[in-house]
């Protein structure tokens, strides 16, 4: 099966008693067992939920995976994964990252010992430069966020392999459908499944892939233990999520190289970042590890003067935090998604007062065009 008809399948014709076609919400925190030392399958919600257990799966087969796990948020999933590591283990993350995930490594990771080096992964020398002896993984996002960076993974994980560190790719941007990292040789791919998989702007979740029985079984303990685990119900919307990906993905990443372009050529923006463009330099990358350039993407307007008047004077555009949905959201780095990494790296990276990031949604792309161009004039 195509992946596209795998994903509208997900959850059909599991619930075996009824025939659903839509798998049923088991909004239930407990079972009842039909004895003593006997069990469904199912003791607590915490441990296991059959609704929640149906996206795991379908998670898990989408992704070409060993195990699925689904946490409370895109944060959850990544605190989970880097309960992994112990004090002393040093990790290599791309400096170019999501706010959240560098607050998250900077504060607590940093607080129980673990040791992170934001490197450019787009320069292979750097990051060979950076493994030292402690070194225990990679954390790569592609596209960056929210510089669009492309990273090498193909080359990222050989040189992983070569000196026996794991590979943990946030695939929040591009999902499964546009890219498929544990196929790679990936170990582990994370996800805002706020974001594309939710689809809608009405849920917050997160998930893990793991690419091998090991890493699922230590992670599956730790979201038991931990247990920051979603609710059967947003369980059940991002299967809804899921079953409209690839139709969704594939609009809004033709609405997305429609804008690039026209934004590309307005007098009012200085820069544009957008791997789908020939001119950037991920462009050839992009081209060969993934099955599209997505539906985000980042630029620069002349003078943050313009930036509150753009932000304002948009109206199908939501200036919103958060990308992937169905409506297009538009987000200042500066004081949003990234206010939390340093200035002095902020502006080394080019994250500066004039960079607004905007997620294309589904709207029809003139809409959103003649959107764009009224609230860039007078320019
Ligand atoms: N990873 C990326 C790339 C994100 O953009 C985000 C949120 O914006 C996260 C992780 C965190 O996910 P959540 O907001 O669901 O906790």
């Amino acid at each position: 099966m195509k992946l596209a008809t795998q994903l509208v399948q997900v959850g059909v014709g599991r619930d075996r008693g009824t025939g659903a076609i839509s798998m049923p919400i088991y909004q239930a925190a407990t079972f009842r067992h039909p004895g003593l030392g006997q069990s469904t399958g199912y003791d607590y919600s915490r441990s296991g939920n059959p609704t929640r257990q149906a996206l795991e799966e379908s998670m898990c087969s989408l992704e070409g995976g060993k195990r699925g796990l689904a946490f409370a948020s895109g944060m959850a999933a990544i605190a989970a994964v880097m309960q992994l590591f112990r004090p002393g283990d040093h990790l290599l993350v791309c400096d170019d990252i999501y706010g959240g995930t560098y607050r998250l490594f900077a504060t607590l990771g940093a607080a129980n010992g673990l040791k992170f080096s934001f490197t450019d992964l787009t320069d292979l020398d750097a990051l060979t430069g950076n493994i030292t002896p402690t070194t225990r993984a990679i954390f790569v996002e592609t596209p960056t966020n929210p510089l669009m960076k492309i990273i090498d993974l193909e080359a990222i994980i050989g040189i992983a392999k070569r000196y026996g560190i794991l590979v943990i790719v946030d695939n929040t941007f591009f999902t499964s459908y546009l890219q498929r990292p544990l196929e790679m040789g990936a170990d582990l791919v994370v996800y805002s499944a706020t974001k594309y998989i939710g689809g809608h702007n009405d849920v917050v979740a997160g998930l893990v892939v793991c690419g091998s029985e090991e890493l699922g079984e230590k992670l599956a303990f730790i979201q038991n233990v931990a247990g920051a685990v979603p609710g059967p119900l947003d369980c059940w919307l991002l299967l809804r999520g899921l079953k409209t990906l690839a139709a969704r993905l594939e609009w809004a990443q033709a609405s997305a190289l429609h804008l690039a372009r026209f934004l590309d050529q307005h007098p009012g923006v200085k820069k544009v970042y957008f791997p789908g463009l020939p001119g950037h330099p991920g462009h050839e990358l992009c081209k060969k590890q993934a099955r599209g350039f997505g539906a985000m993407l980042s630029f620069e307007v002349k003078s943050k003067e313009m930036v509150p008047q753009v932000l304002e004077k948009l109206k199908i555009i939501s200036f919103a935090e958060s990308l992937g949905g169905v409506e297009s959201l538009i987000t200042y780095p500066e004081t949003q998604t990234h206010a939390d990494v340093p200035e002095e790296a902020r502006r080394r990276l080019g994250i500066n007062e004039c960079l607004l990031r905007l997620s294309v949604g589904l709207e029809d792309a003139c809409d959103l065009e003649a959107d764009l161009s009224q609230a860039l004039r007078p320019w």
